[in-house]
């Protein structure tokens, strides 16, 4: 798998250079966004880790371009507290983020999982989604979780649809109001915490049990894949 590193701070990029290449990763750098907008096109990496901050371009403005023509997995770098990047990234395009300072196992992970994710994309869509104890059965309407039917209403249902749909990826508040109320409610985050309460109480088995939705403070909500 080839990967193309966009990130014009020497020391970060030879950290995340040698822990791809630790594991077995083909690394392609650029330095600034102009670099790294020719090299996609001349090398087609498998996935592209972008910083935001580039001296040349804003890393939205790289997506948005790359988003033409580059349909596989983009995973952005950006800073600590800066959750309205994160929803802009996400928004144009991008798959996940990593928020700096990170660690190898981290970056490893969400790679693996954007990486997966594209590949399964291609593949033919299966009637019954799993993970865990969830199960989401398309064809027949029905969610289950340990086995037994969790009654959902209609809106409940329409917003697991859409995690489902990218399960192990972070879904903005602005993703999911419009994809179940339409473009003119994606102001009104609010609707989701209450919505997303009840089908947290409603899918949660017993106290044990580990949530099977999570909660990205000011970005979204991700479903789980285990
Ligand atoms: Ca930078």
């Amino acid at each position: 798998m080839k990967i193309l590193l966009i990130e014009d701070e020497v020391s970060i990029r030879r950290f995340l250079k040698i822990s791809l290449e630790g594991a077995t990763y083909q690394v392609i750098e650029a330095s600034s966004g102009a670099e790294g907008l020719s090299l996609a096109a001349s090398h087609q990496p498998d996935a592209i880790i972008l910083d935001i901050g580039l001296p040349d371009t804003t890393g939205f403005q790289l997506i948005s371009e790359l988003r033409e023509w580059f349909n596989r997995p983009i995973v952005v770098l950006t800073v600590q507290d800066q959750e309205e990047d994160k929803v802009k990234a996400l928004d144009l395009g991008a798959d996940d983020y990593l928020t700096k300072p990170f660690g190898v196992p981290e970056l490893l992970a969400r790679l693996r999982a954007s990486l997966r994710r594209s590949q399964s994309e291609h593949e033919p869509s299966v009637p019954v989604f799993r993970s865990g104890q969830f199960e989401f059965d398309k064809a027949a309407h029905v969610v289950k979780m340990n086995g037994e039917e969790v009654h959902l209403t209609s809106t409940e249902y329409d917003l697991v649809a859409v995690l489902v749909k990218h399960a192990g990826k972070v879904v903005t508040h602005r993703m999911l109001l419009n994809a179940v109320w339409g473009p003119n409610s994606v102001e009104h985050v609010q609707y989701l915490r209450v919505y997303m309460g009840q089908i947290r109480k409603k899918l949660k088995v017993n106290e044990a049990h580990s949530e099977i939705i999570s909660t990205e403070p000011g970005v979204g909500y991700r479903l789980l894949i285990e």
